[in-house]
């Protein structure tokens, strides 16, 4: 956005909704910092309401430079706990609402049956270890022979590691059944049920 001249702008902070990855700081450190006790942004200078402490407003004339950080820091919020107003307009400039005016609503056209393909890199096992409680994945590159083995408590922290740190480079499809799956065999963790990959939980079985 272009801001040839000052604007004022109205930021509203909400910091219950606030999770603390900095997102906000690295983008405009001159309006938000990080508050190290309650590991939540604060937006410097705000003012606490009345009815809720914990949601913060600052109104204030920007410059162009300083609008555009600020858009940008409301922007980067991966939850949506800050909104920027043009605060003479009263326009929403980064707003926290859902926009359904437009957009395409499709109907799933999908056939296991017909249309799985298996991934030609490689396949998971997957198993629920309930003695550790751990979850365990092992991906096989080539029938029968595991190439790595990744073990952990969480869904998570199991797919973040296999896709962002070992980069498999597998198929889009491959990681959404991993994370299916994961899923799956975790809530075995927890309630003590028997984890079978590729079936649906039984929630009358018991490990
Ligand atoms: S980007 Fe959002 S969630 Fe992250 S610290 Fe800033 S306000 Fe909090």
């Amino acid at each position: 956005m272009d801001f040839s001249i000052p604007i004022r702008l109205r930021i509203e902070f909400d910091e219950k909704t606030c999770v603390g990855n900095k997102a906000c700081m690295k983008q405009d450190p001159s309006l938000f910092k990080f508050d190290s006790i309650k590991e939540k942004a604060i937006l410097i200078g705000a003012k606490p309401q009345q009815q809720d402490k914990r949601f913060y407003i600052l109104e204030k004339d920007f410059d162009s430079l300083n609008a555009s950080r600020a858009l940008a820091a409301a922007k980067a919020c991966p939850v949506n706990a800050i909104q920027v107003f043009d605060a003479q307009k009263g326009v929403a400039l980064v707003s926290n609402k859902v926009d359904l005016s437009s957009y395409k609503e499709v109907h799933v056209q999908y056939d296991d049956e017909k249309e799985f393909v298996l991934d030609p890199k490689g396949y998971f096992l997957i198993r629920a270890d309930h003695e550790k409680k751990n979850l365990e994945v092992a991906f096989c590159n080539e029938k029968n022979k595991v190439a790595l083995k990744v073990v952990g408590k969480t869904p998570l922290e199991i797919y973040q590691t296999i896709i962002n740190k070992e980069k498999l480079e597998l198929r889009a499809d491959h990681y959404a059944y991993l994370g299916r799956e994961l899923q799956k065999a975790f809530t075995a963790l927890q309630f003590g049920l028997e984890y079978v990959q590729d079936n649906e939980l039984d929630l009358n079985k018991k490990h």
